[in-house]
């Protein structure tokens, strides 16, 4: 066996599988022991889809529940680098993922772990988005999925979810209530919960460091300045920094690139704790959170300790933006690479523009961008800032008069 549970709070080593210590109910890890590391090396460099990373991934058995996650685009923004006047600026696509954001990494993981584990059904909390992912490898695995969402999650995310067949529950509250509402279900029921935050999940937590592993591999091993990351609970920037540390410890690489993570001015937990110079775990709620990035909007982040942890180390950084910066550089992403990112995703432009303004980043620097879900996640927000598309009738001379004002605006 590849990997074993080891828990965070008494240190006791499990064989069995299960989320959380049978002891102490602490947090569980998943560690690899990585000492062959011509073996693991290999699988590393040589992996040409994400299951090929499996001997990394916490499964025992030989099956695994795919729908096509990983292998996504690592798209060379050179009209955006221009823009802003550094070197080079490279956008790893998580939304090519089959549900259309980097969840499908980890609840790829989390649903081949249920099936091998036999769950009865399975629940989630979720901002929309880990929801979607969530019904659609339920449906494929054929485990019952019952998805939890703050009742103000977009229509584009509901719809996704209720197509792939799951039972849906929209809940009065935020996207914390809701994690915190369904850990009673799971004890009540002896569900599994596919919450995709540590605590609540710690195999599901591996996925997501296969995107550093194909950065690495997409790079030829030269690692970036900076990579610039979303953080709502902090899951991703925590996997994403773990990959690194990986292929550090196995020689695959030899520098280590630093993390920057972003939130919204409304919910920043994270980004409020480094200002400070706070301990990773003295990172405090928000209370009443707010923000058009509603797909980071976690009052609570679960893995935010881990993520401020990872920041420190790699010596990165923490911003916030607000609303009209996000706006803006969704734009501009849209506009310069051909990239339509959700407002959670266009966070890390939002974050590289402010961190160059501010000197943190420097326009010698090469800087890799996680986009970690697609645009059309969430419609109602890019409308809100859209120009609107002028209407004409069958007639040339009205279209000519529209065309020429087209080419006025872009002027
Ligand atoms: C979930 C999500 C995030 C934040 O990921 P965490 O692991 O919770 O930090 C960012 N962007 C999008 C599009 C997401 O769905
Ligand atoms: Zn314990």
């Amino acid at each position: 066996m590849s990997y074993r549970l080891v828990c965070r709070a008494c240190h006791k080593e499990l064989f069995e599988d299960c989320y959380r210590c049978p002891e102490c109910g602490g947090v569980l890890d998943c560690r690899f022991d990585l000492k062959d590391k011509t073996y693991y090396s290999s699988v590393i460099k040589n992996a040409q889809t994400f299951w090929d990373y499996k001997p990394l991934l916490p499964l025992k058995g030989e099956n695994y529940i795919t729908i096509g996650e990983g292998s996504t685009a690592l798209v060379d923004a050179e009209r955006l680098a221009t823009k802003l006047s550094v070197r080079k600026v490279l956008v790893k696509n998580e939304g090519q993922n089959p549900t259309g954001t980097f969840k499908d990494r980890c609840l790829s993981v989390g649903y081949s772990k249920a099936k091998e584990m036999k769950a009865p059904a399975t629940v989630i909390g979720s901002a929309g988005n880990a929801g979607a992912a969530a019904a659609a490898y339920a449906a494929k695995s054929e485990l019952p999925c019952f998805v939890m969402v703050p009742a103000t999650t977009s229509m584009e995310r509901v719809v996704q979810t209720l197509m792939y067949g799951a039972n849906m529950i929209k809940i009065n509250g935020n996207v914390s209530d809701c994690i915190e509402m369904l850990t009673k279900v799971c004890r009540a029921r002896g569900w599994h919960n596919m919450t995709t935050a540590h605590p609540c999940n710690p195999f599901q937590a591996e996925g997501t460091k296969t995107i550093a592993y194909e950065l690495a591999r997409e790079l030829d091993w030269r690692m970036p300045d900076w990579v610039i990351v979303p953080i709502g609970g902090g899951g991703i920037l925590t996997g994403i920094y773990k990959g690194f540390c990986d292929m550090k410890a196995l020689g695959l690489i030899d520098k280590m690139p630093r993390m920057a993570g972003v939130q919204e001015d409304g919910c920043s937990a994270v980004v409020n704790a480094f200002q400070i110079h706070a301990k990773p775990e003295e990172v405090k709620r928000v209370e009443c959170p707010s923000g058009v990035a509603v797909a980071i909007n976690d009052a609570y982040p679960l893995d935010g300790g881990t993520a401020l942890a990872a920041i420190y180390d790699s010596s990165g950084y923490a911003e916030k933006v607000n609303a009209q910066e996000i706006a803006d550089a969704q734009s501009l992403l849209g506009s310069t690479a051909g990239v339509f990112a959700e407002p959670a995703s266009a966070c890390s432009i939002a974050g590289l523009v402010k961190l160059l303004n501010k000197g943190v980043i420097g326009s010698e620097h090469t800087v890799v961008c996680i986009v970690t879900g697609s645009g059309l996640k969430d419609t109602s927000f890019a409308i809100s800032h859209a120009n609107s598309p002028q209407v004409v009738n069958m007639d040339d001379a009205e279209l000519s008069g529209a065309i020429e004002r087209c080419l006025s605006i872009s002027k």
